[in-house]
């Protein structure tokens, strides 16, 4: 079994890449795919943890994007060190970092006492975002854990929100195709997804920019979300992923490997990023 969704501290997860994989083979898993947001500076390091330990790390990215106004995720797999996507990648983190003291001004002004100096403290890799300003509030004592600061203020309705620039959802499949990778929507029944990606809405994706796969099963996504989900793949003929989201200690009920994907998944995966010219392991 796989697990095709997970973070290290390069992004917002609390494993370093590393660590990760050795989580992996002490519970069994086949594979991972590490899938840092906006950033593929872990894949060296957990790649090589992979060869030591006889777990496949397959080359993945949560890609942010847009789509109806809403917050979207896409994940890529098997991407090259393609120019025009590390260069989209660069702008994503530039939009990140950029966005923190817009959010700390508006934490500010909310009263909570907080610095750029200390949100940068917490982030360990180059992609920073609201989980870091989540543990700066933690380090501080202001709130008990990340999830309290999103329920207080960080969440995309929260009084302390801003978004981040992205650029479409379509477009964003289309710069992953061109790098070799496949791309398969993350967590599409999450709140903030649900309502803007219908079933229309994904068949549609399908159809005009070739999505490759749905995550179907989710830690999130109940029963009969998931079966909904695995019906709607078979019928656009795209495969069904499934995995935790795991952050570490970062995000609880996302443990590593709770959620995955069988083994005949993955050579389908790779049957598809071969076709479209990555490099998935
Ligand atoms: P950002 O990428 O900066 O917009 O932050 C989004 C990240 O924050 C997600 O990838 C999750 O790891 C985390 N996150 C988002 N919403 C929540 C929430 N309501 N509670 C806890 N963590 C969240
Ligand atoms: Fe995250
Ligand atoms: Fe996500
Ligand atoms: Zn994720």
């Amino acid at each position: 079994m796989f697990d095709l969704h997970t973070h290290s501290a390069v992004s917002d997860g609390t494993d370093t890449p590393s660590q990760l994989v050795e989580q992996a083979a002490q519970i069994g898993l086949t594979g991972l795919a590490l899938c840092d947001h906006d950033i593929l500076d872990g894949l060296t390091n957990s790649q090589d943890a992979g060869r030591r330990l006889g777990v496949q790390v397959l080359r993945g990215i949560e890609l942010s994007a847009t789509f109806d106004g809403a917050d979207i995720h896409v994940l890529g797999y098997g991407m090259r060190e393609d120019q025009r996507l590390l260069e989209h990648l660069a702008w994503l983190r530039e939009g990140r970092r950029n966005r923190i003291p817009k959010m700390i001004e508006k934490l500010q002004e909310l009263g909570v006492e907080l610095s750029a100096g200390d949100v940068v403290a917490q982030a360990k890799g180059g992609s920073i975002g609201r989980p870091h300003i989540a543990d700066a509030l933690v380090a501080k004592g202001i709130v008990s854990h990340r999830d309290e600061a999103f329920e207080r203020w960080l969440a995309n309705d929260g009084p302390a929100y801003v978004p981040k620039p992205a650029i479409e959802l379509g477009e964003s499949i289309d710069l992953l195709h061109q790098a070799g990778a496949a791309a398969v929507i993350a967590h599409p029944r999450i709140r903030g997804a649900t309502t803007v990606l219908t079933d229309e809405v994904l068949a549609g994706l399908v159809a005009e920019h070739g999505l490759d796969g749905i995550e179907a099963d989710y830690p999130s996504h109940d029963q009969q979300v998931r079966e909904s989900l695995h019906q709607l793949a078979d019928e656009l003929q795209v495969i069904a992923t499934g995995s935790s989201d795991c952050h570490g200690a970062g995000k609880t009920g996302h443990d590593l490997g709770s959620v995955t994907t069988p083994d005949e998944v993955v050579e389908q995966l790779s049957e598809i990023v071969e076709s479209r010219g990555g490099i998935l392991r």
